[in-house]
């Protein structure tokens, strides 16, 4: 028998099969998806692959055998066939797609390595803290052992410091000498293998649902019946029970003996989410999946999957990738997070793969949210996807009440700090009546763009109407879509005036303010530097829950699923920021994260208020938020979007080059343009093609970045092309640029 085997590797001409001989004692072990060792080329050490085909007779001669197979299956031949899928439509290696579905820790040559099934408390763990490349090559590290190691722990992170003999066959003394070089760093965290370990639970029975509810369930469940592949749009409010529907959607699969993907935004799979699924069902029947978890804790959950143990698997977007057998639904929660898109290699959107898996099982797929992605809504409209609408709050409780304050006035009266007038009184309020307040502020720290506070313009591209980003450096603004570059003003054209500023302050700076004018309130912060590492997430939301906090400060991250019943106000302190982060999405991000944190206020008896403040009050974003009502929003969105094409009436498609040289990239990125401007004119594919012009970011860590923007639907013609040019321009030879395809991607930077 022979093996169709691809190697593990990222070069681009390596992403094809290679055949081998399956030795008669392998016959029995070897099946579609093994991981093997192979001998490779003229390389003396083997080389680990994977099969993807097995067959009778090859049209190669003196093939060489298979060295070694790995005793346990890791993948299955429909997940061999994903990989495939996805390879061709995300223009990567097949091997790259393969990986993300092998078991956590898979990082070392050698098969048949486990991590030993342990519970522990306090554990220590390890962490690469140098770059190691310069010393590898400066000889200055030269131990195999060694260098395995620290390249295994870069590529993993949370290891523990007992599994790395197992996981590499490196021993404790030599991590105990790479400490001492400063190479790694041992620490010790409070660690459990079981991550429900410490959990009591109470058990939570079925509710009975509102009608609206009871509505959706019912769609869904004979969907479920039926071996139906439907799609769903459950589009309610916050607070409006979602979370019900889809514990009650288990239910169903699971009492069929099947199994459920629930998907969340990484950000949100907080302990309080899991509790929820944990004290329905119990913990015996699920996994959870997630990036903070350490290897040994995802290799646990990967395994009781795989085993058929747990038939619940929560996770973020990787979860798409368990070893799921007899799959029954598909759950996506607050699906417009752009989490579910990967801005790595494989950079894919996990609503395609869900879409995959949906067809090949039959099997319903629940897109939940209170403020649908435009594309969900968009093909909810032309029925490719069933709409069911929750429009009121569960346990009554009613939707905040919103003001929108403006800044431009504000500054006018003479307040130049960061609070208005409006939202510093009702802060003073609600301290006085001891609730809780949440203080919003969405800085993305390369966002900054330059606005007059007199009339609110900002600097728009002439051909894109997207916001020119303002670079500090050159002093100029530049469009991030086609390039368009003009001189940074210091008069308004709109009105002349002079009171031009850029924008860029941060919730530290808030937060020091706000300690400033309430003395006496406690505050808390919440953004990327006070939350590092595993728990500090969950532990400032619990601090600010059970010590009642008065004012939590914080970015996007306070924004997701929380409860907290003592929160009546809301302060959004400059909604403008993702207004002007130069992207088309912009408008819906604004809307999405508005109507999202005001769905934090008043979640219970106290009606909440929310203060929205903002230079742009009469932007329709911040308009319709304030009314909450998505339909005018989507509406007005969707024909600014269908007139500019953009999605959901067209997609974007990203060719991103990298290189150290300048002349090379120009070279490749022209040669790829030609190519296909050729190709579209010959082969007629309706596509607009941008030119060749290099990245916002130009160059990072000494290497230049290019880009073309293909505006087009994607589809299997535009894949051919591009798939053909990489092979034409990429696979055959070695011109020192790399180039990287994203379809819609997150961000344009
Ligand atoms: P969403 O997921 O839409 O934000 P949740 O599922 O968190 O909403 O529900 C909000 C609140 O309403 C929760 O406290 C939940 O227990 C409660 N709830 C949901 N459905 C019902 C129901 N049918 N009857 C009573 N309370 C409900
Ligand atoms: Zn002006
Ligand atoms: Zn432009």
């Amino acid at each position: 028998m022979i093996a169709e085997v691809i190697i593990n590797s990222n070069v681009k001409n390596l992403n094809k099969t290679f055949d081998y001989n399956i030795p008669f004692d392998m016959e029995e072990k070897i099946t579609i998806g093994s991981r093997v060792l192979v001998k490779f080329g003229n390389i003396k050490k083997l080389e680990e692959g994977f099969v993807v085909n097995i067959k009778d007779s090859s049209e190669w001669e003196n093939l060489k055998d298979i060295s070694a197979v790995e005793e346990k299956d890791f993948i299955d031949e429909p997940r061999v066939e994903m990989a495939k899928w996805m390879a061709n439509r995300y223009f990567c290696n097949i091997s790259d797609c393969i990986k993300l579905m092998l078991p956590p820790g898979t990082g070392t040559k050698e098969l048949s390595k486990r991590v030993k099934e342990k519970s522990l408390n306090s554990v220590k763990l390890v962490k690469t803290i140098e770059e190691i490349e310069e010393d590898i090559e400066n000889k200055i590290l030269k131990s195999e052992k060694q260098i395995k190691l620290l390249k295994f722990l870069a590529n993993n992170d949370d290891v523990l410091l007992t599994d790395i003999p197992v996981l590499t066959e490196v021993s404790i003394a030599i991590v105990k000498t790479l400490q001492k070089n400063g190479y790694v760093e041992i620490y010790e965290k409070q660690i459990e293998r079981n991550p429900f370990l410490h959990k009591v639970v109470e058990k939570t029975e079925k509710l009975k649902l509102t009608d609206e509810q009871q509505h959706a369930y019912k769609m869904v469940e004979s969907a479920i019946d039926d071996y139906m592949n439907s799609e769903f749009l459950l589009f309610g409010v916050t607070g409006s029970g979602k979370t019900e529907v889809y514990l009650q959607l288990i239910q169903k699969v699971l009492n069929e003996g099947k199994s459920s993907i629930m998907l969340v935004p990484e950000i949100s799979l907080t302990p309080q989410t899991v509790d929820r699924f944990i004290s329905r069902f119990g913990q015996d029947n699920i996994a959870v999946l997630h990036s903070k978890l350490s290897v040994g804790e995802r290799y646990d959950q990967w395994y009781k999957i795989k085993s058929g143990k747990a038939k619940i698997v929560i996770g973020a977007r990787s979860a798409i990738f368990a070893p799921v057998e007899n799959l029954g639904i598909i759950i996506i929660d607050e699906e417009h997070d752009n989490s579910y898109k990967s801005e790595m290699t494989p950079r894919y959107n996990v609503k395609d793969l869900a879409r995959y898996l949906g067809k090949k099982y039959d099997v319903p797929i629940v897109y939940g949210s209170a403020t649908p992605d435009m594309s969900t809504y968009y093909r909810a409209l032309n029925e490719e996807v069933e709409l069911l609408e929750l429009t009121k709050r569960a346990n009554d409780a009613e939707l905040p009440k919103i003001e929108v304050v403006d800044l431009k006035q504000e500054l006018s009266n003479g307040n130049r700090s960061m609070i208005s007038m409006k939202l510093y009184q009702a802060i003073e309020e609600n301290l006085k009546n001891k609730k809780q307040t949440i203080l919003f502020l969405n800085r993305r720290g390369y966002s900054t763009f330059i606005m007059c506070r007199d009339c609110g313009y900002t600097a728009k591209c002439k051909n894109c109407n997207i916001t020119m980003t303002y670079h500090i450096k050159q002093n100029k603004l530049k469009c991030h879509y086609c390039g368009y570059e003009c001189n940074a003003i210091s008069t308004c054209p709109d009105c002349n005036s002079k009171n031009i500023r850029y924008f860029g302050t941060g919730t530290q700076k808030l937060e020091a303010e706000i300690n400033k004018m309430f003395p006496k309130a406690s505050t808390i912060r919440m953004d990327v530097d006070t939350v590092s590492t595993k728990n500090s997430h969950e532990d400032i939301l619990k601090k600010f829950k059970n010590e009642n906090i008065d004012i939590l400060i914080g970015t996007q991250m306070v924004v997701k699923g929380h409860h907290f019943p003592n929160v009546t106000l809301v302060g959004v302190i400059a909604a403008d920021t993702n207004l002007n982060i130069g992207d088309y999405m912009a408008s819906e991000r604004t809307f999405q994260i508005l109507t999202q944190v005001a769905g934090r206020a008043g979640r219970e008896k106290d009606r909440g208020k929310v203060i929205i403040q903002t230079y742009n009050p009469d932007n329709f974003s911040i308009e319709f938020s304030k009314k909450q009502d998505y339909k005018l929003f989507y509406n007005l969105e969707s024909s600014i979007r269908k007139q500019l094409k953009y999605p959901p009436f067209c997609d974007i498609i990203m060719l991103g080059f990298t290189s150290e040289s300048e002349k090379n990239i120009q070279k490749v990125a022209t040669e790829v343009h030609t190519y296909l401007k050729n190709k579209i004119q010959t082969d007629n594919i309706p596509i607009i093609l941008y030119k060749p012009v290099p990245a916002p970011i130009d160059k990072i860590k000494n290497k230049y970045r290019w880009r073309i923007i293909i505006k087009c639907k994607f589809g299997n013609d535009i894949i051919e092309v591009i798939n053909n040019c990489i092979n034409d321009v990429f696979a055959k030879r070695n011109n020192q640029v790399s180039m990287i395809v994203d379809v819609n991607p997150n961000n344009m930077l």
